[in-house]
């Protein structure tokens, strides 16, 4: 089921999305300024997100930039009252994928949603790599350098989400849902944490370049660049 960030202050427009949106089988989640919905893209790693541009606070073109350095591929359509040609170029060139301006047909948002889903589906990548780490999700093989490390299935799918949200912060919660398929993380985190371990045991232990790396507060992540 796509997941669906929708950043809107008015309640009643983004009641009304909620409500269209599950109904369509989408699984939505709404936060009504840019700051909490740059805090929940964190935790939830939506699949898209509709993003109204008159918010409390920080502007929506300017949460789209913040957006951007993080999460290069997500999928973003404006949905905005403002329909000036100079909001709309800036929202494209911001990486904005499409703009909706309101009011607006239900259908067709929908259709447009689905195309960008489509889009960011066809980009499925099957291997990955990461300075001398690579793995590759179809043989399930994994190597650092040219020695082959072997992983139980919950590490790999875990090093696999890693890999699929790379140089960005997974939670713990992320985790728990995409790997043991559970919604509340809190009584798996030591569970996870210890998973973790281990996984990073075997992939970071003989390397000088760790690359699995805790992010305090927030969760893991894989990198190889060096955290502040
Ligand atoms: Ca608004």
């Amino acid at each position: 089921m796509p997941r669906i960030l929708i950043i809107e202050d008015e309640p009643k427009v983004a009641e009304f999305l909620q409500l269209g949106l599950r109904e369509v089988e989408f699984e939505v989640q709404w936060a009504a300024s840019g700051e909490d919905g740059l805090t929940c893209l964190l935790e939830n790693q939506p699949d898209a997100v509709v993003l109204d541009l008159n918010l409390p606070g920080r502007d929506g073109l300017d949460i789209l930039s913040t957006l951007r350095k993080h999460h290069e591929q997500l999928p973003v359509l404006i949905l905005s009252a403002r329909d000036a040609v100079d909001d709309r170029v800036t929202g494209l060139e911001l990486g904005a994928d499409d703009y909706m301006i309101k009011p607006f047909a239900f259908p067709e948002l929908v259709a447009r949603l689905k195309v960008m889903l489509r889009r960011e589906n066809q980009g499925n990548v099957y291997a990955f790599e990461l300075a001398d780490l690579s793995i590759d999700i179809i043989s399930r093989q994994v190597k650092r350098g040219s020695k082959s490390i072997n992983l139980t299935p919950r590490e790999f799918e875990i090093l696999e989400l890693l890999f699929r949200n790379l140089k960005r912060p997974v939670s713990r919660k992320t985790i728990a849902r995409d790997v043991w398929k559970v919604e509340r993380a809190t009584p798996l985190d030591n569970v996870i944490d210890v998973h973790v371990m281990r996984l990073r045991k075997k992939i970071d232990e003989d390397s000088e370049l760790k690359l699995i790396q805790t992010i305090r507060g927030l969760g893991f992540m894989l990198s190889d660049e060096e955290q502040e």
